[in-house]
C-alpha cells in the first residue's frame, strides 16, 4: 500500500492511474476505521481495478462547540486495516495541504440539505461538499463510495455530481451494524459501557417503527411518538435531536408512510450524537 500525504503527489498519481486506463474506486473517510469503511473498500476493491482510500477530518464540515478537536484518531491503526484490506493508496492529506490558503469557493446543494442533519448543522453539508468536490478533483476516481449510514449526506453527494457534471459514479452501500443491531461509527468511542447499551435505543426504535408499520399504522406522528417515547425510555439519553420520518429524495416530512420513505433518527447519547436511519420496506 503507496501512503500519500500530498495533493501534489496524490495529483501525479491520479493521472497516471487514468491515463493507464485502470479504473479508480475511492473511498473518502475521516479515519478511525471500522468495519463500516470497511465494507466500503470491500465494494470497492469488487468493482475497481485501484482502491484508494483518503483519511481527512474536515475542520470546515465541523460548526464551533462541535467535536472537531477530540474526533478519534489512530493513523497508524488506520494504515494497517486499510492495508489489510486491500486499499493500494491510502490518501492522508493535513489541513494545510487541503486548504492552504484562505479558501474563498464552496460547494454548496440547497433545499435537501435543509432538513435532517442539515437543520441541525449549519453549514455542516457544506463543508462535506466541498472537500468531496476537491477530494474528487484530486483523486479523478471512476467511481465513489459511501455508506448510508449517512443517508442524507450520500444523497446530497448524488446531487452534487449530477447538478456539477462531476465524472463519478457515486455507489451507496448498507449501514454495516455490530451483532446486536448498533450501527457502526467512530464516535461510538465516545461511549461508556452504560451509554452504549443505551445507544442501542436508535436500532431497536427503528425496530419497533418496522412493526408498527407491519401491523397497518400509517400515521407519522403516532410512528414518531411511539419511537420518541421508546428512546426516552433508556437512561443517558440526553437530547433527542430529530426524529423525521421524510421523502427519501427530497426529505419533505410526509404525514402518512410508505415504502421507501426514510426514517432518520439523531440522539445525543450522553456527548455523543448517534445517528442512524431505515428505508421503510428495507431490510433492517
Ligand atoms: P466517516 O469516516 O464517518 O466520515 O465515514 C466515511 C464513510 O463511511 C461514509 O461514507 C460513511 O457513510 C461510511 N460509514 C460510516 N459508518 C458506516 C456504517 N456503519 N456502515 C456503512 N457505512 C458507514
Amino acid at each position: 500500500m503507496r501512503v500519500i500525504k500530498t495533493v501534489k503527489e496524490m495529483e501525479g498519481v491520479a493521472k497516471a492511474l487514468r491515463r493507464s486506463g485502470k479504473s479508480v474506486g475511492f473511498v473518502p473517510t475521516m479515519g478511525y476505521l471500522h468495519e463500516g469503511h470497511l465494507s466500503l473498500v470491500k465494494a470497492a476493491r469488487r468493482e475497481n481495478d485501484t482502491v484508494v482510500m483518503s483519511i481527512f477530518v474536515n475542520p470546515i464540515q465541523f460548526a464551533p462547540g462541535e467535536d472537531l478537536k477530540k474526533y478519534p484518531r489512530d493513523e497508524k491503526r488506520d494504515m494497517e486495516l486499510a492495508e489489510k484490506e486491500g486499499v493500494d493508496i491510502l490518501f492522508i492529506p493535513s489541513v494545510k495541504e487541503i486548504y492552504p490558503r484562505k479558501n474563498l469557493t464552496f460547494v454548496e446543494v440547497k433545499e435537501i440539505t435543509e432538513y435532517l442533519c442539515g437543520g441541525k448543522r449549519p453549514g455542516h453539508f457544506r463543508g462535506v461538499t466541498t472537500v468531496v468536490a476537491k477530494l474528487f478533483n484530486i483523486v479523478m476516481p471512476d467511481r465513489a463510495y459511501f455508506g448510508k449510514k449517512d443517508f442524507q449526506q450520500f444523497k446530497v453527494i448524488k446531487k452534487m455530481v449530477e447538478d456539477l457534471n462531476t465524472d463519478v459514479e457515486i455507489v451507496g452501500c448498507p449501514i454495516v451494524r455490530e451483532r446486536d443491531g448498533l450501527a457502526l461509527s467512530s464516535r461510538n468511542i465516545y461511549l461508556s459501557e452504560e451509554e452504549r447499551r443505551s445507544a442501542l435505543s436508535l436500532y431497536k426504535s427503528l425496530i419497533l417503527a418496522k412493526r408498527t408499520i407491519e401491523s397497518g399504522e400509517k400515521s407519522v406522528e403516532n410512528i414518531k411518538n411511539r419511537i420518541r417515547d421508546f428512546i426516552f425510555s433508556f437512561p443517558h439519553v440526553k437530547k433527542i435531536d430529530y426524529i423525521e420520518i421524510v421523502d427519501q429524495n427530497s426529505f419533505e416530512v410526509v404525514e402518512y408512510v410508505k415504502e421507501g420513505d426514510l426514517i432518520a433518527l439523531a440522539v445525543f447519547i450522553g456527548n455523543a450524537r448517534l445517528i442512524d436511519n431505515w428505508v421503510v420496506g428495507e431490510e433492517l
